[in-house]
């Protein structure tokens, strides 16, 4: 293993997200004694999850194992649990065995991305999907299928029915977007030729507490989206307030239940439980909050990055290309600060917001363009295959796209 007996620093990395992923990929590995603790033993590109959810691409597309390309770097599976920073080393619990165990650190990065919010709403955690990790796309895809197969069940009345085949999703956020338009797609282009006689029951609705769709993005296009939703069936409920979620609907504030056999949480981010537990100071929304360098205050060889950290005022958004271009930097960062080389702060250079609409379209709200509806398209399935981080993916994703295109979506239930 590289680094181990050399006088190097001991670098560890929490997290093989975008941040810490592309942190140790751009690093100068070899100056470095690297070490990378995650949960899980790859790194997955989230921008493409919501069409593993239908099957448009695969799971295994949009994966890149950590070992593959980090070469150098020493890969401990586990989930960082506790750090010690006086005697700076990280305690963690394996991600199999759940054994314990510790590793010391002269540099430590934080980069362990965010939970999924609830704000407190009763029965999320119980009663509903979400979409963060290939096991949610794969219980959502399930879930889909387990509801056509319960509405086929003779004897029961429309009403029923039509409950079991309505899939409700909670956020108009980009990530509730792209998810309503993939399970809207799934259902019309592909289900519905499988099950004609149950198709004109099944319905998407998405529900969004605030005004309108796609906050973070322009307004024209947030709009768009909603005229376009409208048109292609997808019923978009603004202004509506989840209450509670139940074992068969969703209660919106004013009592209404809407009711409903699959409802997936795409509520927005919240801090994972381990920055709480670091003593490190955190922002009223419990990001941690770092330095223009990325660094912890009054912690010496600390950085935190990625959603997990709060940089710049207000904080840069919580997205994958803050994540990656804060990694990009702070590989440069680090190893110009090893050779005695000054370092400039951190600048986000933003490239604009893509979003996936359903039916063949998309959003791409960039810094001197707002474009909508296919071209927009084009150029968001253009941007994703270059941003996939190794040729294997962009290869399968391509493959993906045109099985899915000549023989449809696989809809067997496992
Ligand atoms: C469905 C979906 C679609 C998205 N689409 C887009 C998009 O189109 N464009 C965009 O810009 N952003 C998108 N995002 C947001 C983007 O994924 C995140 O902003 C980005 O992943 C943040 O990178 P990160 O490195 O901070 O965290 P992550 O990529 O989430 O990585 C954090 C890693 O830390 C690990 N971890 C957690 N706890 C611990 C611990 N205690 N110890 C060790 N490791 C730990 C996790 O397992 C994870 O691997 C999307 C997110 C989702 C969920």
């Amino acid at each position: 293993m590289a680094g181990e007996g050399a006088d190097r620093p001991r670098l560890v990395v929490l997290g093989c997200g975008f941040g810490g992923y592309s942190l140790l990929y751009d690093l100068h590995r070899e100056r470095w004694d690297a070490t990378l603790i995650t949960p899980r033993n790859y790194f997955l590109f989230t921008p493409l999850l919501p069409s593993a959810v239908t099957g448009t691409v695969e799971v295994r597309s949009i994966l890149e194992p950590a070992r593959r390309r980090l070469r150098g770097v020493r890969v401990l599976e586990g989930l960082a649990e506790t750090v010690d920073f006086e005697q700076r080393r990280v305690t963690c619990a394996g991600a199999v065995s759940g054994e314990r165990f510790s590793v010391p650190f002269d540099t430590l990065v934080i980069a362990v991305g965010a939970a999924v919010a609830d704000y407190g709403v009763p029965g999320v955690a119980e009663h509903t999907l979400k979409l963060a990790s290939v096991e949610d796309a794969r219980a959502i895809r399930r879930g889909i299928l387990e509801q056509f197969a319960r509405a086929e069940i003779p004897g029961l009345d429309p009403e029923q029915v039509r409950q079991r085949l309505t899939f409700v999703v909670c956020g108009g956020g980009p990530t509730g977007v792209e998810a309503a338009a993939e399970i809207h797609d799934l259902i019309h282009e592909e289900i519905a030729q499988s099950y004609p006689e149950l198709a004109s029951s099944a319905r998407v609705v998405l529900v969004e507490a605030l005004g309108r769709l796609l906050t973070s993005f322009d307004q024209a296009l947030a709009e768009y989206t909603l005229q376009h939703f409208k048109r292609g069936g997808i019923e978009v409920r603004t202004s509506a307030k989840v209450t509670a979620v139940e074992k068969d609907g969703v209660r919106l504030l004013g009592g209404e239940l809407l009711a409903c056999g699959l409802v997936l949480w795409a509520g927005g981010n919240a801090a994972v439980p381990l920055l709480a537990s670091l003593g490190l100071p955190l922002t009223p929304r419990g990001r941690l909050a770092v330095t223009p360098f990325l660094g912890v205050a009054d912690h010496p060889g600390v950085y935190a990055l990625g959603d997990c950290a709060a940089a710049g005022e207000p904080p840069l958004p919580a997205t994958a290309q803050v994540a990656q271009q804060q990694g990009e930097y702070l590989a440069r960062a680090l190893d110009r600060g090893r050779a005695g080389r000054t370092v400039q702060p951190f600048k986000f250079k933003a490239a604009g917001m893509l979003a996936y609409i359903g039916g063949g379209q998309a959003l791409a709200d960039l810094p001197k363009v707002k474009w909508s509806g296919r071209g927009a398209w084009l150029f968001w399935r253009s941007v994703y295959l270059t941003k996939l981080v190794s040729p294997a993916n962009k290869a399968k994703v391509l493959f993906d796209w045109l099985k899915a295109r000549l023989f449809g979506r696989d809809l067997s239930r496992f």
